[in-house]
């Protein structure tokens, strides 16, 4: 069996991660409820400190609904919204955070790079729905703890898909047991950029240590096409009692996941 070894990226993705017509969400962990449209995923992570929502996908109202709502469905309460975690500052992850923060004060973290690297250099310049339209309440660097109360975020520097990209561990339950998650925050290299590659892949390398590190067992991903993301919450939303938890690859098939990362820039 030939099976490829990075995801199959064309026009037509790039296209998709505009697309705000449609949406889905499972509760994928007791603790974390992933929600997506076709090409990119956000979360939202339930702490004793309330809802803390990671990543905002586009920065459309189609967008907050869709968060909102797939909050209620999973018996949640979009009330205890509290904080927005970003990776970095592309509006396919800064998103809705406009209404996150009009709507419920949700206090904002981002790197302080990627925060003037955001309002610097839009990704569409001729687009003002897409401009930066929310401030930065905290900066975080590498080594931060984001204190949710019972759990906390540690915080990487991993630059190289945008200058300040910052990726995540933090825990999670499985039916009551504790797993560790992360997210590496920019996916792709900065494809006509040789240091931006070289930096991303130092990145790569420095978060898989960390992945090591932390004994890391779940990976999530924020673009569906990494992990085929649309098949995994569909299943992860009509699993069975007896049934895996399809994002617990443990440490060594996380670390796998990690190559995908490598495997890209060739
Ligand atoms: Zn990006």
């Amino acid at each position: 069996m030939k099976l490829e070894n990075k995801p199959r990226m064309t026009w037509e993705t790039i296209n998709r991660m505009e697309d705000m017509t449609w949406f889905t969400h499972a509760l994928i962990f007791d603790d974390l409820l992933i929600v997506s449209q076709k090409e990119t995923s956000c979360f939202v992570w339930k702490t004793e400190q309330g809802l803390v929502v990671i990543d905002g996908i586009w920065p459309d109202k189609a967008v907050y609904d869709a968060i909102i709502e797939a909050i209620k469905d999973v018996g949640w309460n979009p009330d205890k919204i509290s904080k927005f975690v970003m990776t970095h500052g592309h509006v396919d992850h800064t998103g809705c955070g406009k209404w996150l923060v009009d709507n419920h004060k949700a206090v904002t973290y981002l790197s302080k790079t990627d925060d003037e690297f955001w309002r610097e250099n839009p990704t569409k310049p001729d687009r003002p729905d897409t401009w930066k339209s929310f401030d930065i309440d905290h900066f975080i660097a590498d080594g931060d703890i984001i204190d949710c109360g019972d759990k906390m975020i540690y915080v990487y520097e991993t630059p190289g898909h945008t200058p300040g990209c910052l990726s995540y561990i933090f825990p999670v339950l499985d039916n009551g047991e504790q797993h560790m998650a992360a997210l590496f925050g920019g996916a792709t290299p900065p494809w006509n950029n040789e240091d931006g590659i070289q930096q991303f892949l130092q990145s790569v390398d420095y978060f898989s240590k960390a992945v090591n590190a932390k004994n890391v067992d779940v990976m999530l991903s924020n673009h569906t096409v990494f992990d085929n993301g649309i098949e995994k919450i569909n299943y992860a939303g009509k699993r069975l009692a007896y049934m895996p938890n399809i994002y617990i690859l443990g440490l060594e098939g996380c670390k796998k996941f990690m190559e995908v990362y490598k495997n890209i820039v060739e």
